[in-house]
């Protein structure tokens, strides 16, 4: 699974002041920024990674969470990392070999394959 940064997802978005700094402060988001922080609060997020981790383990499997950043800007066809893969916040367009998909499908088999990279290296050390 993607690693989250949990704590900064439901930090309150900071007012940024307007450029003539005459008190007037710039919409920052934050309306839309508390909607998904009451969402991350209902569900319970840490509780949920618990109960994830522990059913994982009752049947002899193991969470492993692979750090997000970048991850939806790789292409799963030729590994060419660019943030131009991404000309919409819904499409991957791999701008080297062309390759079209879906960005959250992408990002999906990024974090698949990158689970099983990530335990290898921990057994290695
Ligand atoms: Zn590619």
């Amino acid at each position: 699974m993607e690693k989250l940064a949990v704590t900064g997802m439901v930090r309150r978005a900071r007012p940024g002041p307007g450029p003539d700094l005459s008190g007037v402060f710039l919409a920052n988001g934050q309306a839309g920024k508390s909607g998904l922080s009451r969402s991350i609060h209902d569900v319970g997020w840490g509780v949920f990674l618990g109960v994830l981790r522990a059913g994982a383990a009752s049947v002899g499997r193991v969470v492993v969470e692979v750090d997000a950043r970048r991850i939806s800007q790789c292409c799963v066809a030729c590994g060419h990392v660019a943030r131009e893969n991404r000309p919409t916040w819904a499409a991957f367009v791999c701008v080297r070999c062309g390759h079209v998909a879906d960005a959250d499908e992408e990002a999906a088999v990024n974090i698949l394959r990158a689970g099983p990279a990530r335990r290898a290296d921990a057994r290695a050390a």
